[in-house]
């Protein structure tokens, strides 16, 4: 490498252009070959760099996000889901039920991809620059309960009331007391109107009251979370059972 060029990627590192930097002697060596204009070559390398910084910035979110499994709508077999159409997928895919603040409830045995497809649709919802989280509820209780004394539950509940999204998964999969239905409470009023929440649950809400202990309470959170929601049934078998591995093969 010449002295010049040690030079320049230098500079660019000290103004934290670090992306370009990387490429930027392999970029003027192609530059030499194909003769592009001053303004297109500046345009390429700036360019690259953008690109990669919005690549870790997305990484960055998705991580954030604490997605159990990084699965797209791409990756959502339709085929293996009859309940859910493809014109409806593509609904969900615009997210304007999240532009407009609406919940999804996800309902369904187990297997069935509630949780894949509430990934799915974070991940989306990501890409579009909404910031979503992501939580099970029996950590979501966890977190709400050791609030007071962590700083780290604190920073990740935080996180959850700022979100454009907050994906609780598998609500009702424990029952709670009182004392942690009324913290659930809590967190869903304080989300109420601004964030859209997308719950999933093998049981209907018509059940959630037997688990969640109080009916008061019970009726409180429903009332906030069926306000403005669509509720989507997703039927079938296990897609973990149709695909199992076996170790012996499927004949
Ligand atoms: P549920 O939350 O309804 O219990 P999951 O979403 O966890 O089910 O799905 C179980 C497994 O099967 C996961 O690994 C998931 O990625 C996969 N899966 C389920 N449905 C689909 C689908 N329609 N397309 C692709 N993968 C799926
Ligand atoms: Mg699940």
């Amino acid at each position: 490498m010449s002295a010049e060029i040690e030079q320049l990627r230098n500079d660019m590192k000290r103004l934290k252009i670090t992306e370009a930097a990387a490429v930027v002697e392999q970029k003027l060596i192609d530059a030499q070959m194909k003769e592009p204009s001053y303004q297109a070559f500046l345009l390429d390398l700036l360019r690259h760099e953008i690109k990669m910084r919005d690549g870790k910035q997305l990484e960055r979110l998705y991580k954030l996000a604490s997605f159990p499994e990084c699965k797209t709508l791409d990756d959502f077999d339709l085929s293996a889901q009859e309940s859910l159409s493809k014109k409806q997928l593509n609904q969900l895919r615009e997210l304007l039920w999240l532009e407009q603040a609406y919940n999804l409830i996800l309902l369904g045995p187990p297997g069935v991809g509630k949780t894949c497809l509430s990934i799915g649709l974070g991940i989306e919802a990501i890409n579009h620059g909404y910031r979503v989280s992501f939580v099970q509820m029996n950590e979501l209780i966890r977190l709400l309960k050791t609030e007071e004394i962590s700083r780290i539950s604190r920073a990740k509940i935080k996180r959850m009331v700022g979100s454009d999204l907050v994906i609780i998964d598998d609500l009702m999969f424990m029952a709670i007391d009182r004392h942690e239905a009324n913290l659930f409470f809590q967190l869903i009023n304080q989300l109420y109107g601004q964030t859209s929440i997308i719950i999933t649950s093998n049981k209907g809400p018509e059940e959630w009251g037997d688990i969640l202990g109080d009916p008061a309470i019970t009726t409180a959170i429903l009332d906030r979370l069926i306000h403005k929601s669509e509720v989507i049934h997703l039927t079938g078998d296990s897609y973990r059972l149709k695909h199992r591995q076996t170790i012996f093969g499927n004949n």
